[in-house]
């Protein structure tokens, strides 16, 4: 449900995108933001009659505001993140704020990288609050400000519940590691997550309050896959690359046509293939990349395949040693980037593949089996 969004900007190399249930919530936050402005207004007892523009208006420019207010959010998990040489795949602001893709996760640092986020919105909440009192303003420019700054206070404070999805679980997750190990930490924030989205699902269905329903939904559905996610993980440790591999792999030339080599791949029963530069030096060839089965269907099946397989393969495989722990190439391919690993040896030779049917086979005989720990 990720990958759909609109690239806006990038930031740093990292993509910004736009999830299209922005587009329909945008809205409704303005009108939330609108009521919430009225009633500051009234509070601050400023007549109806001093306001240059409708609530309405002020309603719109503060869901803008908290949109770009999400995003430093955000950012600031992701500059976190890559002053810890983690890589940040993108940023999606979507209906109920945003979602960060990194590279890995980062147990030694994660407690700092999701303290971040809420910081940055207290501290713009705190310098909303300071210009709303310091600066000499128009009345209805110190009502928005003085709104702004409780909108990102309470973005805030709602993200460090300790409960998983939110950065607090994530908080509590990082501070509990050293204690009890990732999986058992993990286990604490998810089930946390877990009660409070039922206690925020009744309050919602009790108040008739559609927003708390969704946030309810929301959590669930994270700590559950957040759960899942850690569970496959520990199946999946201590196995080596090598054991669940595939090696059923051939070569292409980078300027054959994509269609050849699907041709070939399926005659021969294979997964992928490397691909090499220079057809004519039989010595000297040159692994450039890795091409799969999935990389070709997806192309062809488009009709969008460019011309040769060179174009087609990709160029940032993720990569591992026949010796690493395989969790972590569940870990790159459970982002959905790649559909692949590649597997190296010494000579930096691909020797096989690790794609998600051979992470499939493994869990089911892990999980039928009891994997060693
Ligand atoms: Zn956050």
């Amino acid at each position: 449900m990720f990958d759909q969004g609109l690239t806006v900007l990038r930031i740093r190399g990292i993509p910004i995108r736009l999830h299209i249930s922005l587009l329909i919530f945008l809205p409704f936050v303005a009108y939330v933001a609108a009521s919430q402005f009225s009633f500051i207004a009234a509070s601050l007892e400023i007549p109806r009659e001093a306001l240059r523009l409708p609530p309405l208006a002020w309603g719109a420019i503060l869901a803008v505001g908290l949109f770009v207010a999400v995003l430093a959010h955000e950012l600031a998990h992701s500059l976190v993140a890559l002053k810890n040489g983690i890589r940040v795949r993108s940023i999606t602001l979507m209906m109920l704020g945003g979602v960060s893709l990194m590279e890995r996760d980062d147990p030694e640092h994660e407690a700092w990288m999701a303290f971040a986020g809420p910081l940055m919105s207290f501290v713009i909440a705190l310098g909303s609050y300071g210009a709303y009192r310091l600066l000499p303003a128009p009345a209805e420019v110190s009502v928005a400000l003085l709104a702004f700054a409780i909108m990102n206070a309470i973005l805030g404070a709602f993200n460090l519940l300790p409960a998983f999805p939110m950065d607090g679980g994530r908080v509590l997750r990082g501070l509990l590691l050293r204690r009890i190990g990732r999986a058992r930490a993990t286990r604490v924030a998810t089930t946390i997550g877990k009660m409070m989205a039922v206690v925020f699902g009744l309050f919602g269905l009790l108040s008739w309050n559609v927003i708390l329903v969704l946030i309810a939904v929301f959590v669930y559905m994270g700590a559950s896959a957040e759960q899942v996610r850690s569970s496959t993980h520990d199946l999946l440790r201590g196995i080596p690359v090598l054991r669940l591999m595939t090696d059923r792999l051939g070569d292409a030339y980078a300027d054959e046509s994509p269609r050849a080599v699907a041709e070939r791949l399926l005659r021969h029963n294979l997964v992928g293939a490397r691909v090499i530069d220079d057809p004519r030096e039989g010595e000297g060839r040159r692994e450039i990349g890795v091409v799969t089965v999935w990389d070709l269907a997806q192309k062809l099946g488009r009709g969008v395949a460019p011309e040769t397989v060179g174009a087609v393969m990709s160029v940032n495989v993720p990569r591992a040693r026949a010796g690493d722990d395989a969790s972590r190439s569940f870990d790159a391919l459970a982002s959905g980037e790649a559909s692949a690993v590649a597997v190296l040896d010494e000579g930096e030779h691909v020797i096989g593949l690790v794609t998600s049917a051979e992470i499939q086979r493994a869990l089911a005989l892990a999980g039928a089996l009891g994997a060693p720990r």
